[in-house]
């Protein structure tokens, strides 16, 4: 679903990349996984492009949150944080009236107008 990350009962992601079914139909691949990122790979899109593609937000995780312990731990484990502080502190841009430019995924469209009836 566009602006939505698509999950089953069992909390596993599912595979919303077009593929031709086997009447020559468009379909969705439909692939069940814990984590899609590696499984994007195999369609050759990345995951950044597939969040795009879907009005996903470029944060959102398509990762389990097993997954994610596992690469919070490596992070500490092999100092990545270190890495910050070699990074800019802001992200605004000289000259730039505004710090965030960018268009909005239909995902936080979709939150957005959810805050505004309430
Ligand atoms: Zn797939």
């Amino acid at each position: 679903m566009y602006g939505k990350v698509a999950i089953d009962q069992f909390g596993l992601f599912i595979c919303e990349f077009p593929v031709r079914g086997a009447n020559g139909e468009l379909e969705t691949c439909k692939h069940r996984a814990k984590d899609l990122v590696r499984h994007l790979r195999s369609h050759g899109i990345s995951s950044k492009d597939y969040k795009k593609m879907l009005g996903l937000n470029r944060k959102e995780s398509l990762l389990s949150e097993e997954t994610l312990k596992s690469l919070r731990k490596a992070n500490i484990k092999y100092k990545n944080y270190e890495n910050l502080e070699k990074g800019k502190p802001f992200r605004f841009r000289k000259g730039s009236s505004h710090a965030q430019k960018y268009d909005r995924s239909e995902q936080t469209k979709k939150r957005l107008r959810g805050l505004r009836k309430k």
